[in-house]
């Protein structure tokens, strides 16, 4: 279910300014911000500024903002000069998802292979 911030939420905290982040991208509805634990030599966080827990909890009303945040992904990688990049999001603990706040992993910098390399 999507509720517009989760005080608890530590992605909502950086979209409220109340902890640092690295800005690279904000429009109204997007953030995007540095990871704090890089696995690339680029790799950047493209969040919705609403909270929503999981890819699962979105509903068909977010197929837009779904659409903006690949779209967000897209111009951090050309504003960056990345020639291919990686673009992943994480569902539930099982599928390593640490931060319950969707986001989508923008990851380049460095050559990528298969899904996981
Ligand atoms: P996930 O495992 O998909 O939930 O990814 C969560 C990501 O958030 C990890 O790559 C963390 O390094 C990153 N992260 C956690 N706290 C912060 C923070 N304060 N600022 C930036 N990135 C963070
Ligand atoms: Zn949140």
């Amino acid at each position: 279910m999507a509720n517009a911030v989760d005080p608890d939420c530590l992605f909502c905290k950086i979209v409220a300014g109340k902890l640092p982040s690295d800005h690279a991208y904000e429009d109204d509805e997007i953030l995007a911000f540095k990871d704090i634990h890089p696995q690339a030599p680029f790799h950047w966080l493209v969040i919705p500024k609403v909270h929503v827990a999981t890819l699962n909890d979105f509903d068909p009303e977010h197929a837009g903002l779904i659409g903006r945040l690949l779209l967000a992904a897209k111009q951090l990688a050309a504003d960056h000069g990345l020639p291919g990049y990686r673009v992943a999001m994480n569902v539930n603990r099982e599928g390593g998802q640490v931060v319950f706040h969707a986001h989508l992993h923008v990851l380049g910098g460095r050559p990528l292979k298969g899904a996981l390399g």
